[in-house]
């Protein structure tokens, strides 16, 4: 921030501050004897300097009406661009036009990415890093419009294409370990970024009374009451949490407001005596592909289509498998469509046994269809072959033992060093 001033017949002509970013120069007026003031002093400037002000490209723009009643040769507009933002006289356009910009940005930039092959955490992971990453920006500045956030949040079709059965949209915004897929909560997000910069700027909410009492003046209903709950929210942040606001960070808002809308996945509401807490952590572990992840997700969640489930929702005339015939279940997919199916599903078993050496016959059904790993030291072992297995079967169209394990193995070389040495109980993976 630069400050000018001038001394003129030995009498100080000050201007006000002027922010400076890279060759653009703002000044913010608050007197109408500003504008013909600042002419003044850059004209003077300019004469000492050998420097010229080109006046058509300097623009001039009123806020309020008071403000248009001196002219300057400053050109006068009605709306500006500053900083990426575009600036009109009136509050209720800068906040809708700015918001209708980037919401036509999103679409564009989400169409140029539905054609490639992506499972959903990795859509999620390029929704929020390179999507969404766009909107944080104005976030901070213009309070974002339910009905916006509504419009951002239909970016779920992106995310459930080819999907007859999907993840409920709250559930997808849960963290990982707590069932979800951490997609970002646009409205949350947007809300928690507005609020720290306007707590972090007064120590107080009072700018965002005042903004939320003047826009109810001026009858904009929908974003009145918007902003009457983003004020009552920052609020209620503020009482709770009791933070000082020089601490209060966007993500200890943003964790607040999703605690107000935190839900249960619908899997953990039916089956509530699994020990969630448990399953949901191993989603979390690095170093298993996120393919073998998501379809062990899937599959958890329930969203596998199986012709039996297909045909329950008169989506197909019958329930029968179309490679045997036989009725279509998750596990007749995994463990018994073909002889080939079985022969895997029997390797496996050997191979899980060898790791857990658990002696219940149901134990490797446990692993596989319920992520249910029993006490044992190599259970990244077990988990990573069972998420391998889980992947393998569901996805790949011709299944045969020895091209399961030649995949597998492509993995493990593709895995770190210090990975590799925690799958030595499997022991297939280093022969040769
Ligand atoms: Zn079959």
């Amino acid at each position: 921030m630069l400050t000018f001033s001038l001394c003129n017949n030995r009498q100080l002509v000050s201007i006000p501050p002027v922010y400076a970013y890279a060759d653009d120069a703002i000044i913010l007026c608050k007197e109408t004897t500003d504008p013909p003031r600042i002419q003044k002093v850059l004209q003077v400037f300019g004469n000492v300097s050998n420097s010229v002000i080109n006046f058509t490209k300097s623009t001039f723009m009123a806020i309020t009406p008071r403000g248009q009643t001196k002219t300057t040769r400053f050109t006068n507009v009605n709306e500006m661009k500053v900083l990426g933002i575009l600036f009109t006289p009136n509050i209720m356009d800068v906040i809708e036009i700015n918001w209708k910009d980037i919401v036509k940005k999103i679409r564009f930039g989400i169409q140029r990415h539905l054609s490639r092959n992506l499972n959903v955490i990795k859509k999620v992971w390029h929704i929020n890093t390179f999507i969404l990453s766009k909107i944080w920006y104005f976030a901070q500045v213009l309070p974002i419009p339910e009905q916006t956030a509504q419009q951002i949040e239909k970016i779920g079709f992106y995310l459930w294409k080819g999907f007859v059965f999907r993840i409920a949209r709250p559930q997808c915004k849960l963290s990982i370990k707590e069932g979800g897929l951490q997609l970002i909560n646009v409205k949350s997000k947007c809300d928690a970024l507005f609020i720290k910069y306007i707590v972090r700027a007064d120590h107080s909410i009072d700018t965002l009374v005042f903004l939320s009492n003047y826009v109810s003046s001026l009858h904009a209903s929908s974003m009145t009451r918007s902003l009457k709950k983003l004020t009552a929210d920052a609020n209620k942040f503020l009482e709770d949490t009791n933070i000082a606001p020089e601490q209060i960070t966007t993500k200890l808002i943003y964790s607040y407001l999703q605690d107000q809308v935190r839900c249960l996945p619908n899997v953990q509401s039916k089956f509530h005596n699994k020990n969630w807490k448990k399953i949901w952590s191993y989603f979390k572990i690095p170093h298993i592909p996120s393919n073998w992840k998501w379809e062990s997700y899937a599959l958890i969640n329930g969203i596998i289509m199986t012709e039996e489930r297909k045909y329950m929702h008169h989506i197909v005339p019958n329930p029968q498998c179309n490679k045997c015939g036989t009725i279509d279940t998750i596990s007749h997919r995994l463990t018994r469509c073909s002889d080939l199916s079985r022969g895997i599903w029997l390797w496996l078993q050997q191979k899980l046994n060898n790791a857990h050496k658990a002696t219940n016959p149901n134990t490797n059904l446990r692993i596989v269809f319920d992520l249910d790993l029993p006490q044992t030291p190599h259970y990244f072992s077990i988990l990573w072959l069972a998420m391998g297995f889980i992947y393998y079967m569901l996805q790949m169209q011709t299944k045969s033992l020895p091209d399961f394990i030649k995949e597998l193995g492509r993995v493990y070389l593709q895995t770190d060093v210090h990975v590799r040495k925690k799958l030595q109980i499997l022991d297939f993976l280093t022969e040769e």
